[in-house]
């Protein structure tokens, strides 16, 4: 989620959330002094949950009657309490950003994948992936485990093999 910052004419920093597909302002309100906060970072900050839409996040974090009654998420620090409430745990920068490296590392083996062998190939690494991140095999057991599997279908009745 894209994180904006501004600052107020008496120095105070703020920091709010927009979703992208929100229209950011060029100033906000200072909620602590009130005065005209202007627009400082050129980029926004990802931070905490990993989506750029503020809409979902706010619909997992709260009840509908709790956003009826206009609970929402606006700013990083309402972010982290109303986590610490639910008692759960948003990512670490680092941990963040080794995500991030495993998604684009993800997106460049399906591309080499795909590229290998055609969107079977693309299709069935996909299917290997998903099933090592449930699992936490490794690729040789998931190997053993394909072949135990082939195996098990060839001997069913309906797809007996010759036997000589
Ligand atoms: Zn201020």
């Amino acid at each position: 989620m894209p994180l904006h910052g501004f600052k107020c004419e008496n120095g105070h920093r703020v920091e709010e959330i927009f979703s992208l597909r929100e229209d950011v302002p060029l100033a906000v309100k200072c909620p602590e002094c009130g005065t005209k906060a202007e627009r400082r970072f050129q980029v926004p900050r990802p931070i905490g949950v990993n989506t750029p839409d503020l809409e979902s996040v706010n619909a997992r974090l709260f009840s509908k009657k709790e956003r009826l009654d206009g609970r929402e998420i606006r700013t990083e620090k309402q972010l982290r309490a109303r986590e610490a409430e639910l008692g759960i745990r948003v990512m670490s920068a680092s941990e963040q950003h080794e995500s991030q490296q495993w998604q684009q590392q993800d997106i460049q083996d399906i591309g080499r994948a795909g590229r290998e062998g055609g969107y079977e190939g693309a299709l069935s690494h996909v299917d290997d992936t998903e099933i090592m991140g449930v699992t936490g095999w490794g690729t040789s057991r998931l190997r053993k485990w394909q072949e135990a599997t082939e195996n098990a279908v060839a001997h069913t009745p309906n797809g007996t093999p010759s036997h000589g």
